[in-house]
């Protein structure tokens, strides 16, 4: 019988996979199974210069190798396809439209360089850049010809507010928007919605009750709980993994190629020994 719960692996096709996403896929899909629910593979392709059809390609038989094994994705399909997000772009101008209409968005034209400017005070260093709020309450005419789809919109925080909820994994959590986080970035003027508007957009439309990521995501969590408000839709449960560390406590990235799928399979590990 089937339990309806859904879960999802989102990967971004941006270089090979490491022992971190592997970890974090594989409970992904341990939590499916458990619940007898199924699980859905989304490739997060959205950023066209980084990500390559190469990437695509070793991702699949990467997860393959590592054992996952998923319901719907694009080799399979289902009913809430595409299941590549540069293929979803529709329902995402249609979450901007809708997230417009209830005024909880406003459009910024505030450079790199301007915020960068605005926010140098050292205690910034290596923390959250809280968004000035110059474009706020700004008007912002629209030139002849540009779509709203050729702007940058930035969601309006409730400065002040705690937004809690509770962590399937690492228990209650809570942060204080305006403070732990500004107003953020949903869209990008080159046609785009930002990573927190993507997912929340799919995780709602392919019908996601438990989202299962790692704990570098947290604060992008309490975002995203602002973004299943705005679009008045109900938040799926979510489940942060610990991240994985190398021999020098350094969260794994990308660009270490030596810890990635591909290089422990050419030394003869089996997936047993992930
Ligand atoms: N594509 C995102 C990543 O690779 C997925 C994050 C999420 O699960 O929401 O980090």
């Amino acid at each position: 019988m089937e339990s309806g719960y859904r879960g999802r692996i989102a990967p971004t096709p941006t270089g090979y996979m490491h022992r971190g996403h592997a970890r974090t896929f594989l409970t992904a899909q341990e939590r499916a199974r458990v619940e007898g629910g199924e699980l859905i593979l989304r490739v997060e392709d959205l950023d066209r210069d980084r990500c390559k059809s190469e990437f695509e390609d070793a991702l699949a038989e990467d997860l393959k190798w590592a054992g996952l094994d998923w319901d719907e994705g694009p080799d399979i399909g289902g009913s809430c396809g595409p299941y590549r997000q540069s293929e979803r772009l529709a329902l995402y101008q249609d979450a901007l439209e809708r997230i417009r209409l209830q005024r909880t968005a406003f459009p910024c034209r505030c450079s790199r360089k301007d915020l960068r400017e605005a926010t140098q005070a050292p205690h910034d260093e290596g923390g959250e850049l809280i968004y000035p709020g110059f474009c706020r309450d700004r008007p912002y005419l629209l030139e002849a010809g540009q779509s709203v789809f050729e702007v940058n919109w930035r969601l309006r925080v409730p400065a002040g507010e705690t937004v809690a909820f509770e962590d399937g994994n690492l228990g209650p959590q809570a942060f204080v928007a305006g403070q732990d986080f500004g107003d953020f970035v949903i869209w990008r003027k080159d046609g785009i919605p930002s990573y927190e508007l993507a997912v929340v957009v799919d995780d709602i439309a392919m019908g996601i009750t438990e989202v299962v990521r790692g704990e570098d995501l947290l604060l992008s969590t309490a975002r995203q709980l602002l973004i299943y408000r705005s679009l008045g839709a109900e938040p799926p449960a979510f489940f942060h993994c610990p991240l994985v560390r190398d021999e020098t406590g350094r969260r794994l990235a990308k660009r270490d190629n030596a810890l990635s799928l591909r290089e422990l399979r050419r030394g003869g590990a089996s997936a047993d020994d992930l």
